[in-house]
């Protein structure tokens, strides 16, 4: 029995004989299958394939984990250092025993929480590791590929996470889309770990809002609406997007909001 390593999102299998017929996550149509057809691997594999995983702080209390060479979607993870106990936001493909020790290092791991299926990569293998439940929404349970008594769906549109720490849905990109806001963060004026839920675009003075990213289909104008207006009554100066560089440093805020209204403005321009 193996459990395999689907190499275009990431998303660990159930262990199973044969290699699974195909990854549901990349033949939805927000992901897609490589030209090549549907490629696989394992942790093992990974890791003789030299991939390793690299800290790097974003700023106190906040460490960013990813993997080089990029693997998959290029998942970054965040480690959130808190008093009640640390909490790993959104997850990665590679586990391996240097990984464990640096996280390790930092504190005891208290809970994963994650953001939506393109994260949800190898989460039981890690929340066995270090023996945690992970916080999915209950919309998005048909994409757990691996079922584990560790996964706690929750439901509803906020769930408080520890002291300081709420997971809001926003939907969107995911029915589940969730973000994590993080009310100590950027110096305590608020920080928003949104993954792709909100993304950062190129230039980090604005975000975007996309049904799926790599085929390019958006948001209906309604929807983009309600996450502006889900997202407005908490305060957050920085927002933390999917990848190390995609970092909105300082009002965040604004950002979000401003962006949501060029967008639907953008939207409302289509067909007159
Ligand atoms: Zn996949
Ligand atoms: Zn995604």
């Amino acid at each position: 029995m193996e459990k395999w390593i689907c190499r275009t999102c990431g998303t660990h299998f159930a262990p199973s004989e044969k290699q699974p017929e195909g990854c549901p996550i990349c033949l939805d149509e927000r992901q897609y299958v490589w030209y090549n057809g549907q490629q696989w691997t394992t942790l093992a594999q990974m890791r003789e394939d030299g991939f390793h995983n690299e800290f790097r702080e974003h700023e106190p209390h906040l460490i960013g984990i990813g993997t080089i060479p990029t693997f998959a979607i290029g998942e970054r993870a965040l480690l959130v250092q808190n008093e009640q106990g640390n909490i790993l936001w959104d997850c990665m493909s590679l586990l391996d025993d240097e990984t464990v020790a640096g996280i390790e290092r930092l504190g005891a791991l208290t809970a994963i929480a994650i953001s939506h299926p393109h994260y949800y990569s190898t989460m039981v293998e890690w929340a066995d590791r270090f023996n945690v439940p992970i916080y999915l929404h209950e919309a998005d349970h048909q994409w757990v590929m691996r079922p584990s008594e560790r996964i706690r769906f929750w439901s509803g549109d906020s769930y408080r996470l520890a002291e300081g720490m709420t997971l809001i849905r926003l939907g969107g990109h995911f029915s589940g889309g969730t973000v994590l806001h993080w009310e100590a963060g950027a110096d305590g004026k608020g920080a928003l770990l949104s993954g792709d839920i909100i993304q950062v675009v190129s230039y980090r003075r604005w975000v975007s809002f996309m049904y799926s990213y790599p085929n390019l289909i958006p948001l209906p104008a309604a929807e983009v609406q309600r996450i502006r207006d889900t997202i407005e009554p908490y305060q957050f100066e920085r927002l933390y997007g999917a990848w190390f560089e995609r970092v909105v440093m300082q009002d965040a805020h604004d950002v979000v909001m401003r962006s949501a209204e060029r967008y639907i403005r953008a939207l409302e321009r289509v067909g007159r």
